[in-house]
């Protein structure tokens, strides 16, 4: 791939190819868009200017749940049977690599056979490395370049370990928890605030000789679910029964998410809630910018390590010391 700046006739080639749906362009426009390089940086946000008329038709639909939940069988029989219905499907994630461990939780699976093969959905693993605010940014460049590409549902999945829940669910319309009954501790560790989140709440795997106890669960949920959120005037979470494996409830959860969908349309809280999520992203790029900017100029390094041995030693109040740290603002060139 070209790493030189792209010319203004070559940026109307990527957007003519993502709006006419060429995979192969769609596939290239990502890969800017993932990028470090600068050239890159600056040709993604051009295209995603010039494309951004055409998104936003997609259902974006978030989903997390711990590991072993049932996320990708779940996405692959429910994009499955959105595809056999005439939809467009796109499959993302965030997946931040763990510090500690250096490795990602959602990477190394074989994942979605069936719906990667098929011709109407496109499965793009997360962006790797970084932060969760980095690769976030990309997950999101790219669900609107789906969007532009015509697809008409799109899918982000996260694991329900970390922070990424509060991301994805700042970039969807719809999040849905998955869970599994009888995994011990009947919140199984999903953090109150993921709870928060949800749009609706699935217990997963209920088939064979475990249906009694997911529905058993179900009803402990939804005791639990509705203490801590409330129902509102406009949608009440559900806590619903599925089955991944036999596609049991799937069409439930489509009914559901549609009414949601219609609900919200109607009484104009999906534009707002979309509105804000621009506006949050919005600040949270020019923070994140900012940060970067400030921190590599090379006055601000020094006293940055002036003042954290002074702070350390005792020598200087922090007050006093970002203070004189916050006057190099006005000195970095621009
Ligand atoms: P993830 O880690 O959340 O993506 O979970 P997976 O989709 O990889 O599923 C974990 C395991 O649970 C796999 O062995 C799946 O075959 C199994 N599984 C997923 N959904 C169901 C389901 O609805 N019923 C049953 N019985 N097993 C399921």
């Amino acid at each position: 791939m070209k790493t030189s700046w792209l010319t203004d006739k070559e940026i109307q080639g990527y957007i003519e190819g993502i709006t006419s749906g060429d995979r192969r362009v769609l596939a290239k426009a990502i890969t800017l868009v993932e990028s470090i390089l600068p050239a890159h940086q600056e040709a993604a946000r051009k295209i995603l200017d010039r494309i951004l008329p055409y998104t936003g038709k997609a259902v974006r639909l978030g989903i997390t749940g711990l590991p072993g939940a049932g996320k990708s069988t779940f996405i692959e029989s429910f994009g499955k049977m959105l595809t056999a219905q005439g939809h467009r499907v796109a499959v993302l994630a965030v997946d931040p690599s763990s510090p500690k461990t250096g490795g990602s939780i959602m990477a190394d699976k074989t994942r979605m056979e069936k719906l990667a093969t098929d011709p109407n959905a496109f499965i793009r693993p997360s962006a790797s490395g970084g932060t969760l605010g980095g690769v976030a940014r990309k997950t999101r460049e790219t669900m609107l370049v789906c969007e532009a590409a015509g697809f008409d549902w799109v899918m982000v999945e996260t694991v329900g370990v970390g922070q990424s829940e509060v991301t994805v669910a700042s970039m969807v319309d719809f999040f849905l928890v998955l869970m599994i009954a009888g995994a011990g501790d009947e919140l199984q560790g999903i953090k109150k605030g993921v709870l928060e989140l949800a749009d609706a709440i699935a217990i997963n795997k209920a088939d064979g000789d475990n249906v009694q106890r997911a529905q058993a669960a179900r009803q402990q949920y939804e005791i639990a679910f509705h203490l801590i959120n409330p129902p509102t005037r406009i949608w009440t979470p559900p806590v619903i029964t599925c089955s991944a494996l036999t596609g049991s409830g799937l069409q439930k959860i489509l009914d559901l998410i549609l009414k949601h969908r219609q609900i919200m349309t109607e009484s104009g809280e999906l534009e707002k809630k979309r509105r804000n999520q621009n506006l949050e992203w919005f600040w949270s790029l020019v923070r994140e910018g900012l940060e970067l900017w400030f921190f590599q100029d090379s006055l601000v390094k020094k006293a940055v390590s002036r003042m954290l041995e002074e702070v350390e030693k005792g020598a200087r109040s922090p007050t006093s010391a970002a203070e004189e740290i916050l006057t190099h603002l006005k000195e970095i060139p621009s």
